[in-house]
């Protein structure tokens, strides 16, 4: 087989892969949204087929012989096949180093713990769902030292979801923050309350539907292509860039709790609808990274979404559709879009104290992968870094350890890809800036030159970089954190009148 033999056998493997990745998200996107509750059954039998089918062609004889092959012949590669040679050898070389029934053992696990975390959340308690919270930490361990035995486990946990992303990058970045965040927050709170009352006016759910319609046509969010579901807790999934959906939850008393969902999912969408033609249906389709990801959603709600402009710019349709809201200016509607303040849960948090919620759970995670404190004590480490890092109290294990479904789904190290993603959204902006005018392009509702510029910095590339690659390709220089403290700096004293 000669390499272009080798490259051809890889495109037809890959589009395998993908159908199978493809058939078995459409069913996870079913189970989400208009799955009944009885068809979990059959589900979990099609769903244990296909991805046994789908880890033995990743990993068969034929899949082996061919990326030896492929790596044999790398400098005769092009960029492309070399990188997703690259992609491939990382992901076969940890399926391969956790054996086939620890792998089926975890999924099962997994499975149960997150029914069981969904449960013990209903009821506030920790104690039922401890046990499960102990065999995921251990199994993480278990992995992370068989797939990587050189490196640190909580690194491993890290670079699983943001690829280079290790401990003492995060210590120095978390640390940038916090010594830019806490004074900023203690003249925020002694300056004058912003008036938030009217955020609960009602906003009928169909006319909420409406809104979402509008915001999607905004934001130039392809119909053919993209739909928006309903579910409990909002996200995005993308399975090529002609089928992305994103999905959201109406409050009729939260108007803005899904108009920033809306936003935010639809920012994943946008970067996975643009990755380059010639990537479609191999490895290098779609977003590379969690942080990266992230940097883009919340570029759209924050920094986007959460602006004058864009306020202004959504304001006629608001009031159109919940005219009781006329009673209020565009001015008094975007101070309180951005009202900060502690609270108690992450998906909730304002922009300036998101990035603490973070910070408590990565110091939550080192602590459970190092084995610095039992499964028992954990709920009182979270409550004690709630009152240390944002002085408030926490009232129950519902509304502090068990709010978030990321443990329960074996997630240890996704966490911070949030606060590296809002850094990298600022300092996106200070460079897109320097193209063209940013404020009035939201203004006059020409989000599509924010699109072109992300499509052309990032979207388009889809997994050809390593995430730090591609950021600093686009920022061209280093990341810096100072892009972020500077704009959170320069935003909360223009909200505050600081
Ligand atoms: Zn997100």
């Amino acid at each position: 087989m000669n390499v272009q033999e080798a490259i051809n056998k890889l495109n037809e493997l890959e589009l395998q892969e993908f159908a199978y990745g493809h058939a078995m998200g459409i069913l996870s996107y079913d189970d989400e949204t208009t799955a009944p509750r009885g068809s979990r059954i059959p589900r979990g039998k099609t769903m244990g087929v296909l991805s046994e089918l789908s880890y033995k062609l990743s990993t068969g004889d034929e899949a082996m012989r061919l990326l030896d092959q492929l790596k044999e012949h790398a400098d005769e590669l092009s960029e492309e096949d070399r990188r997703r040679v690259e992609l491939r050898d990382k992901r076969t070389r940890e399926m391969k180093a956790i054996p086939v029934e620890e792998y089926v053992a975890y999924s099962e696990l997994i499975n149960e713990s997150s029914n069981v975390w969904r449960e013990a959340k209903n009821r506030s308690d920790y104690k039922m769902f401890e046990p499960y919270l102990g065999k995921i930490i251990e199994t993480q361990k278990r992995f992370a030292g068989l797939v990587r035995p050189d490196m640190d486990p909580y690194d491993y946990c890290l670079d699983q979801y943001e690829e280079g992303l290790t401990q003492e990058k995060c210590e120095e970045f978390f640390k940038t923050l916090r010594e830019h965040i806490v004074p900023l927050l203690e003249r925020v709170r002694s300056a004058p309350p912003i008036d938030t009352s009217f955020l609960s006016t009602p906003f009928p759910i169909s006319d909420q539907r409406e809104l979402s319609r509008k915001l999607m046509e905004i934001m130039n969010l392809p119909k053919d292509n993209c739909v928006i579901g309903e579910v409990e807790h909002p996200f995005t999934t993308g399975f090529s860039k002609y089928d992305v959906r994103i999905t959201t939850h109406y409050y009729e008393d939260a108007f803005l709790s899904s108009m920033y969902s809306v936003i935010h999912e639809g920012g994943h969408a946008l970067y996975d609808l643009h990755s380059d033609d010639r990537f479609c249906f191999t490895s290098l389709e779609g977003g590379i990274s969690m942080g990266v990801h992230e940097s883009q959603s919340r570029f759209y709600e924050n920094i986007i979404g959460r602006s004058r402009e864009f306020v202004g710019l959504i304001y006629p349709e608001l009031i159109r559709l919940c005219p009781k809201l006329a009673a209020h200016s565009v001015d008094q509607l975007w101070r309180a879009a951005n009202v900060a303040e502690p609270s108690l849960i992450r998906t909730e948090a304002d922009e300036l104290t998101y990035p603490l919620h973070i910070m408590v759970r990565y110091e939550m995670e080192k602590a459970m992968i190092k084995g610095d404190v039992n499964t028992a004590d954990l709920p009182g480490m979270w409550n004690g870094l709630y009152k240390e890092y944002l002085g408030i109290d926490v009232p129950d294990d519902k509304n502090g350890i068990l709010q978030d479904s990321h443990w329960s789904g074996g997630g240890i190290g996704y966490f911070p890809s949030y606060a590296l993603g809002s850094a990298y959204g600022a300092q996106l902006l200070a460079k897109m800036r320097e193209d063209f005018d940013v404020r009035e392009a939201v203004r006059s509702n020409q989000l599509i030159k924010v699109n072109n510029w992300l499509e052309d910095k990032i979207w388009k590339y889809g997994s050809l970089y390593k995430p730090a690659e591609l950021m600093e390709k686009a920022f061209g220089g280093p990341f810096d954190p100072k892009y972020y403290t500077d704009y959170l700096e320069r935003k909360y004293t223009e909200v505050y009148g600081l």
